[in-house]
């Protein structure tokens, strides 16, 4: 192996910088050469391609976003389209390749790898919602930043005595709503893995006013419905004065936490070190704190599964 790519797809996620930043200098190190790919597995397919050094990822570590910049190119899927990607990792004399994205991205990494293309997936997505890891880069950072978003609703709640029916992102995975339900003392968390009961929280939060609380706060995912029209259905059960707020892409930028610095680099070193005993068709992930990796088609079977503890200790937390 003399040369890797590196490419990010799908939805962009804090942490992705780091996770290039920690492939390339990984590769140089080892002597192999690294060529950024931009804006995904579109970018591949047009060539648009350059050789990375160590001065490319050089002040990025910090930076939100993806400088190698993402795409959705649904035509990957088909095989013409891949071969045209082929011929071009071909043409750049790269070997194998590592693609830091979600779910879509992965299956384009399998596809390159059964094209002879070794290819590692690292999970790059705020949703937390990819099976084999406890985390996923961007995660962290999205978390943080709708806690500091919804500490900052609480105020003016708190001024008006309102209900807050606050909608975060996780598209069908509930993660990001549950670590900032408990993150930000809300009243109810609602997620799409668990049932609810839309009387009882209208009950509830009616209680909490009847009992001196100040404001309600309801963790929405953005998996279970609008809440403009989950606020309508808690106003059916309840006489207080509620709103409904998308807290939307705020959730996807930013400056990376520490956290998703350092998951980023350790998973980002570790993809190279899978590449370098000559192995693809992988999936990088973080359990118990350990690095681990699975076939990326063992993924496709399998279901994240979130810390379903958190969904109950908010339920007594609330009360
Ligand atoms: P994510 O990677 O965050 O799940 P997408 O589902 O949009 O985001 O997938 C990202 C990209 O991965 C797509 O735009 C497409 O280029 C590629 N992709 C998705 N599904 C497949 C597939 N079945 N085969 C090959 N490539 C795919």
């Amino acid at each position: 192996m003399k040369r890797i790519g590196i490419l990010t797809s799908g939805g962009d996620a804090p942490g992705m910088n780091a996770a290039i930043r920690a492939v390339t200098r990984t590769a140089l190190a080892n002597g192999i050469e690294v060529c950024g790919i931009r804006y995904g597995y579109a970018g591949l397919v047009a060539g648009d391609i350059f050789q990375m050094t160590s001065e490319t990822v050089a002040d990025k570590i910090s930076r939100g976003g993806t400088f190698l910049y993402s795409a959705r190119f649904p035509e990957f899927k088909e095989e013409e389209v891949q071969l045209k990607g082929i011929e071009q990792l071909k043409k750049h004399g790269i070997d194998a390749l590592v693609v830091i994205g979600g779910d879509g991205s992965y299956h384009g990494a399998l596809k390159l790898t059964r094209h002879g293309y070794n290819a590692i997936g690292l999970p790059g997505s705020i949703d937390n919602d990819i099976p084999y890891t406890d985390y996923t880069i961007g995660f962290d950072t999205a978390c943080n930043t709708a806690m500091e978003a919804i500490d900052k609703i609480r105020d003016t709640a708190t001024s008006h005595q309102r209900v807050f029916v606050v909608n975060v992102m996780g598209r069908d995975c509930g993660d990001i709503a549950m670590h900032v339900g408990v993150a930000t003392g809300a009243d109810a968390i609602v997620i799409p893995e668990e049932p609810y009961d839309i009387k009882e929280i209208a009950e509830n939060l009616k209680q909490g006013f009847a009992n001196g609380k100040k404001h309600g706060i309801v963790v929405l995912a953005e998996g279970v419905m609008d809440a403009e029209k989950f606020k309508d259905e808690l106003l059916k059960y309840g006489d207080f004065d509620a709103r409904a707020n998308v807290l939307g892409h705020m959730q996807r930028g930013g400056s990376p936490t520490m956290r998703d610095r350092v998951v980023a680099s350790e998973m980002g070193a570790y993809a190279v070190k899978l590449l370098l005993e000559g192995k693809g068709g992988l999936a990088v992930g973080m359990e118990n704190n350990k690095l681990t990796h699975h076939d990326i088609l063992d993924l496709f079977d399998a279901k994240h599964h979130g810390n379903y503890a958190l969904y109950s200790l908010n339920k007594d937390l609330a009360k």
